[in-house]
């Protein structure tokens, strides 16, 4: 399917803003120039929504989420940060395995499935995930999709 990734990305902020009320604001920035891919938006939509209800999740009231697209030549890529918790090194490895939460959630729920099917639908891009966290400072996932115009 065709799709637009800047205004997808938009939308789904907007989408994602409305259930966050007031307690987080999510910001969208893009970056280079952005283009009509063929993409598949089902699965797009699981992967940014799972990163971004994670990073709402797991940061303070009032903290700073943001998307940001990165568009080059033969691949987009989708940058999610947040301001919250962190993750400790010694979860990082186990992230995407399902049921696997980190040591440091203390009250807040989840059942630990969110990222697995995040892993699976960037795999099934052919794309591929990173993450960098620092404990009490912040999270940053990037997804990396190979993209033809
Ligand atoms: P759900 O199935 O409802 O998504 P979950 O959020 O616990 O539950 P995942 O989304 O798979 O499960 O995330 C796995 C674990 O990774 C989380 O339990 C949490 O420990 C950690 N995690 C994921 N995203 C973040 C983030 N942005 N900041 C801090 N920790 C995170
Ligand atoms: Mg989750």
């Amino acid at each position: 399917i065709e799709l637009e990734l800047e205004t997808f990305c938009r939308q789904l902020v907007a989408e994602m803003q409305l259930t966050a009320k007031e307690e987080h604001a999510i910001a969208f920035v893009s970056q280079g120039e952005c283009f009509t891919a063929k993409a598949d938006k089902k699965l797009l939509q699981q992967i940014l929504t799972n990163l971004l209800s994670n990073a709402i999740k797991y940061s303070p009231q009032g903290g700073t989420v943001s998307l940001e697209l990165i568009c080059e030549a033969n691949k987009a890529v989708f940058r999610v940060k947040d301001k919250g918790i962190g993750i400790p090194t010694q979860d990082r490895q186990r992230l995407f395995e399902s049921f696997h939460r980190a040591s440091n959630v203390g009250g807040i729920p989840g059942t630990g499935l969110g990222l697995a099917v995040v892993k699976q639908a960037v795999e099934l891009h052919q794309g591929a995930i990173a993450v960098e966290s620092e404990v009490g400072v912040g999270t940053t996932f990037t997804v990396t999709l190979p993209m033809d115009r």
